[in-house]
């Protein structure tokens, strides 16, 4: 049995150091994907539920999110296939979108806005699988670079949360920006800075598909956690 286990590391050892696959992984205990072509973008929420909505212009977090998704999807068009889970104003259950995600794509992005005390400013993203780190890390620094300073990051968040646990494929969940803070809100209205946000998505993407994890720092330790559940965490 000793004897099998090590063979069975050695193939994966031998598989990692050759030609790149993207593969399916439960875990996420692996280094991050390079030279992936299916891009799965969810925009967050949609139907009944529009997520979070801005005091100070009305606008709903599920339509932000869908306009920057096309957005994405425009933009790494030609290169990449991409796939929107949700390309209309429509309800899909997280548990869905996992199931989704993982059927489809080599990779998923989820697009979110954020809500919480109106002091709260900037981009914040999501991730818990090791795979996923490298590609975290980007998105951050694209939107970061993106987004007008000083209130251009709250950094990275490692949150086991059900689209950064439960899809078998790198998975990272960005928010945005705050719709609850009357200055972000104002800007996230307007078509010509989700244009941008979308832009640094696409981006971070093109950067991962081409280096993997190179330059963006030492991997995070695994860490075994089962898959989320709704109960488990704000989502
Ligand atoms: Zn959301």
């Amino acid at each position: 049995m000793r004897f099998l286990c090590v063979s069975l590391i050695f193939v994966s050892l031998a598989a990692r150091a050759g030609a790149v696959a993207v593969t399916k992984d439960e875990w996420g205990h692996r280094p991050g994907p390079r030279g992936f072509t299916t891009v799965m973008i969810d925009a967050g929420h949609g139907g009944k539920d529009s997520g979070a909505v801005s005091a100070t212009t009305g606008q709903r977090e599920k339509d932000a999110a869908l306009d920057v998704a096309r957005r994405v999807a425009a933009k790494l068009g030609r290169d990449f296939r991409v796939k929107l889970l949700r390309g209309s104003d429509q309800f899909i259950d997280l548990d869905d979108r996992v199931n989704i995600a993982t059927a489809g794509a080599d990779v998923l992005v989820s697009i979110h806005f954020n809500s919480g005390p109106s002091s709260l400013v900037g981009p914040e993203t999501f991730y818990w699988r090791v795979d996923s780190h490298g590609l975290a890390v980007r998105l951050q620094e694209a939107l970061r670079a993106a987004v007008p300073r000083p209130h251009n990051s709250r950094g990275l968040v490692r949150r086991r949360i059900r689209l950064t646990r439960n899809p078998d494929i790198p998975c990272v969940l960005v928010e945005c920006g705050y719709l609850s803070n009357a200055t972000e809100a104002r800007r996230i209205a307007e078509p010509a800075y989700r244009d941008r946000l979308a832009g640094a998505i696409a981006e971070a993407l093109r950067r991962q598909a081409a280096r993997g994890d190179e330059g963006t720092g030492p991997l995070p330790p695994p860490l075994n956690q089962p898959p989320s559940r709704p109960t488990d965490a704000r989502e």
